[in-house]
């Protein structure tokens, strides 16, 4: 299936990392196209680490720094963090709000958010984000009446023509990312208390394996849904 023609790009993800291992090489491959890309991301983090001496507080600084870093590799514009404690996030109508006000904010075509329908094995962070960004598309983002405060701070009500779904068991839209694979990387690699610090050789064979359970690790695969307009 074709892509639209989608100029302003919004990916909403749950936690510093996720917009990279899901879309990282779509995201740069959407940029080089001359398109705007901004990211959401909802949780600080702030319990990622195996490690004994490593603290919450600290942490978080640490996966900011980390997530702006990779956002800058890829070319992505502008970067919010909605501060939501990891593993805390829950389907409410203030979360919902952020999210609609981000939208209403960077007034994308498409929204990029995780699988809420995956089965069995999913974190639940993810499952809430994406849960909540497709309530946030349709309708509440579309609709003067929700949110109503949104209106007297001079945002407009914002119609999103499309959500590409990461992540997803249905996926029908693949992108191919042989172009950008390596820049991918170079944004992974900016998440180093995630990923620790090994060589790039090593990483890279970890990703081509992981990737290669679900096809290639130069295609990224979304599950498209298209609002009526
Ligand atoms: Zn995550």
């Amino acid at each position: 299936m074709a892509e639209t023609d989608a100029q302003r790009i919004l990916v909403v993800t749950a936690h510093p990392d996720d917009s990279e291992f899901m879309c990282g090489g779509s995201v740069a491959t959407w940029v080089a196209e001359g398109r705007e890309v901004f990211y959401v991301i909802s949780t600080n983090g702030n319990k990622g680490s195996n490690d004994p001496e490593m603290t919450s507080d600290r942490l978080v600084i640490i996966r900011e720094q980390e997530q702006r870093e990779a956002a800058r590799v890829l070319g992505v514009k502008e970067v919010v963090f909605l501060g939501y404690g990891d593993g805390e996030l829950e389907d409410t109508k203030e979360y919902r709000g952020q999210i609609v006000k981000m939208i209403r904010t960077f007034q994308p075509d498409r929204v990029v958010t995780m699988d809420p329908y995956r089965r069995y094995f999913q974190h639940r962070d993810h499952r809430t984000v994406g849960l909540v960004t497709l309530d946030a598309c349709y309708p509440y983002a579309r609709d003067y009446l929700h949110y109503p405060e949104h209106l007297q701070e001079g945002l407009q009500p914002h119609k999103v023509a499309e959500v590409f779904i990461g992540g997803s068991e249905d996926a029908d839209v693949f992108v191919d990312i042989s172009e950008t694979f390596e820049r991918k990387i170079d944004a992974l690699r900016c998440h180093v208390s995630q990923i620790g610090n090994g060589t790039r050789e090593e990483f890279v064979e970890r990703i081509k394996g992981v990737f290669s359970r679900f096809g290639s690790h130069t295609v990224e695969a979304f599950k498209r849904v298209e609002f009526r307009r």
